[in-house]
């Protein structure tokens, strides 16, 4: 690993940091899980030697995925690293791997268990791994606001489309509604699509991914954009917003990047004369037009590779990701958008003890932390995601 560059400055640590999740079992949530069995101890001075030596016994028996957001410490034991996504389609691409260790959050687990082969075990480190983005879509709400909008006879003018970071029940909902899935990569082409089949879109549950590419990509004003509240009554809106909207969007957000502010924008423009800002789609409208660049993980990646030497860069993404590139790129002066911190919680929940537990865990004849998505929801869910596949 790349040793600390002159350029990186930390930011600032926060209450907020790194948010406190429960311990017991929620129903609700895919977080406050607690794992079976006995984690090894931080301070263990043995850590990396003992996942070492877990990997190698169990060789091509085991395939282990990293997101780009994990820690360092999980990353360097991670066979490829990626954004959902490609991580997904790299579990598909190994038939012969019994066990697919997938560090990340618990929809991309799912997404991973739908794509492999029946034989093939999803392990999640850290079952209180959730995604607070996925949360905020559950499936009892989404089929709520669909009948209302059948009471409304608009259902057959509206195509639903769901953003990767989902259950496995939103997108089997999507797949059987005739949606599709989409990503941060291809949210403009699922859209083509999706308004070339209706001329409405119901798009879950990234309200700004979703306002973002239709106003910013597509050339839709804002007044287009309505958004559904699902804790307020026919989601907030009338019955006339409803049928005059082309997008209909779902009250959801990442709370990662949803913290970045135009005032941060303004503030790195300030401290750093000619800085480029480079922003996910995730963040807000307001951010996003401010910023210089905006998109996915794996497009900040080649952005930044191909950046000149010397030039400046504030990045609006997670704080894990930035640092890695920041470490990456002496030669550039790469920063962290806010000036305090911005972890994912979840996705720093699989840290190294519980990697070396779940690896352990493996080698003696154990599989701890099985995700399985049901064969029903499996199987629509499989629709939504091969209608992406099969965009142009
Ligand atoms: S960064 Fe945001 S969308 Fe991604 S897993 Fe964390 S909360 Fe979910």
């Amino acid at each position: 690993m790349t040793d600390v560059t002159s350029t990186w400055t930390e930011p600032s640590n926060t209450p907020l940091a790194l948010l406190l999740l429960g311990k017991a079992t929620d129903p609700a949530s895919e977080r406050g899980v607690d794992c079976p069995g006995d984690l090894p101890a931080p301070s263990d001075p043995d850590l990396v030697a003992r996942a070492t030596a877990a990997k190698a016994a169990l060789g091509d028996r085991v395939f282990v995925l990293g997101h780009h957001y994990q820690r360092d410490e999980v990353i360097q034991f991670a066979d490829v690293t990626g954004d959902s996504f490609k991580l997904a389609q790299q579990a598909a691409a190994r038939p012969d791997a019994e066990f697919i260790v997938f560090c990340g959050v618990h929809f991309m687990a799912e997404s991973a268990d739908i794509l492999t082969t029946p034989s093939q075990r999803v392990i999640l480190p850290d079952l209180a791994a959730g995604c607070s983005m996925a949360d905020m879509a559950v499936l009892g709400q989404v089929e709520t606001a669909w009948e209302h909008f059948q009471d409304l006879g608009i259902t057959d003018q509206i195509v639903p489309v769901t953003y990767m970071n989902s259950s496995a029940d939103i997108k089997g909902f999507v797949g059987r509604n005739d949606g599709v899935v989409c990503t941060s990569s291809n949210a403009k082409r699922a859209l083509d699509w999706s308004f070339e089949q209706g001329s409405k879109v119901f798009f879950l549950p990234d309200q700004h991914l979703g306002r973002n590419t239709a106003v910013l990509e597509m050339g839709f004003e804002l007044d287009d954009c309505v958004l559904y509240d699902p804790h307020k009554p026919q989601g907030g809106l009338t019955d006339e917003q409803l049928i005059n909207a082309r997008m209909i969007l779902w009250r959801g957000h990442c709370s990662v990047h949803g913290r970045f502010t135009i005032d941060s924008v303004r503030e790195v423009r300030e401290r750093v004369p000619g800085v480029n800002v480079l922003v996910h789609p995730e963040c807000r409208h307001d951010v996003v037009r401010a910023a210089d660049y905006v998109g996915s993980t794996e497009y900040i990646i080649k952005a930044l590779d191909a950046a000149p030497s010397g030039s400046a860069w504030a990045v609006g993404t997670e704080l894990n990701l930035v640092r890695r590139l920041a470490l990456a790129h002496p030669d550039k002066q790469i920063m962290f958008l806010d000036r305090a911190v911005c972890y994912c919680s979840t996705m720093n929940r699989i840290d190294l003890p519980h990697l070396v537990w779940t690896l352990e865990e493996l080698v003696a004849g154990r599989v701890p932390n099985v995700i399985t998505v049901d064969e029903k929801t499996a199987r629509e869910a499989r629709v939504a995601l091969d209608r992406m596949l099969a965009l142009p």
